[in-house]
């Protein structure tokens, strides 16, 4: 599906699946000014086909939007757009217990000029492909490497928006955490405070049974996380969003402070963290049950399992 814009969208279309045609000179390709999204429809025991809060991801994406100079797209194109390719593509979402289509919602630049400025010719496009199961074999914890020479986001940077730059700036640090043995990297700030993984958001569970998550303006704020905290709340913890250092987080865990440490975000839904390797250390992290609890209840809402008590489910195929 196609969307352009010049003094407003028009000609949306669905197409055959197949290469884009862009001038050499189109500002994506020299500036990276362009921002995505990621979310996944289900298919319920009925056959019917939903997704799970795209209205956050239609208002996120004007957030990233604003941050990189594009125009906002109207939230209720980016549900349509995300109706129109199921009406035609539907019989692409699997069933099944961890099977989805992942739907990935783009927007970029296409103008063709060399010169840094917003650009004023704009392309948004929603491609899809059917997903399996993130973990084969069930859910597995992952091993973190500490980057700590590479930062991802800095203040009033790009940290909070879905934009390409931020995963190109994560590309060499996750190189690093492969070549020393882990899955994936976490980033700090310039204070020495968690941010978040490569492509997750990370949470932390106290004895006390609060629970804590990184919260500031160069963190991208998970749709995730945001329902995991939700779920949370409803069986009664205290959450809070705030600051948490890192050695906030070793000595939490040397103490028994901490009880777990998870990541969640919307292609592994959730996993718990099993070790932080950092140049000089290793760090075992406890292992809990809340993670596997709140992962199985949100996937059971998705799944059309339990019942949505909170209307996030968003019916595409009707
Ligand atoms: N942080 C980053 C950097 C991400 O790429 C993602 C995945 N979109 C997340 C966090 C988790 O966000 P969500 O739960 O909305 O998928």
């Amino acid at each position: 599906i196609c969307w352009s814009v010049r003094g407003g969208w028009h000609r949306p279309r669905v197409s055959p699946y197949g290469p884009i045609s862009l001038d050499p000179a189109a500002a994506v390709l020299h500036y990276g000014q362009e921002i995505f999204e990621g979310i996944k429809a289900y298919r319920h025991a009925d056959g019917s086909v939903h997704t799970f809060r795209p209205d956050q991801n239609g208002r996120r994406l004007q957030r990233s939007a604003r941050r990189l100079a594009l125009p906002e797209l109207p939230v209720p194109y980016f549900l349509q757009s995300l109706r129109e390719l199921i009406a035609v593509d539907g019989a692409w979402v699997p069933s099944g217990d961890d099977q989805s289509l992942y739907l990935r919602p783009f927007m970029f630049a296409k103008e063709a000029f060399l010169g840094v400025r917003p650009a004023h010719k704009v392309a948004y496009y929603l491609i899809a492909s059917p997903a399996g199961a993130y973990f084969k074999g069930g859910v597995k914890p992952v091993s973190i490497w500490l980057s700590e020479d590479y930062s991802r986001a800095g203040k009033g940077g790009t940290g909070a928006a879905k934009t390409g730059g931020n995963y190109a700036a994560s590309l060499l640090p996750q190189s690093e955490a492969y070549e020393n043995e882990c899955d994936q990297v976490v980033f700090l700030d310039q204070d020495r405070n968690v941010e978040e993984l490569g492509g997750m958001n990370v949470v932390f569970v106290y004895k006390d049974g609060t629970i804590v998550t990184p919260q500031s303006d160069s963190i991208l704020e998970g749709i995730t996380r945001d329902s995991l905290l939700q779920l949370a709340r409803d069986r009664g913890h205290h959450v809070e969003g705030r600051n948490v250092s890192l050695t906030e987080w070793r000595e939490g865990v040397a103490s028994g402070d901490i009880v777990e440490v998870f990541a969640c975000g919307t292609a592994a839904v959730v996993t718990p963290i099993g070790t932080l390797k950092g140049r000089d250390f290793i760090d075992e992290q406890p292992s809990g049950t809340l993670a596997f609890e709140l992962r199985e209840e949100l996937t059971n809402i998705q799944y059309g399992r339990a019942e949505d008590k909170h209307g996030w489910l968003y019916r595409l195929d009707a």
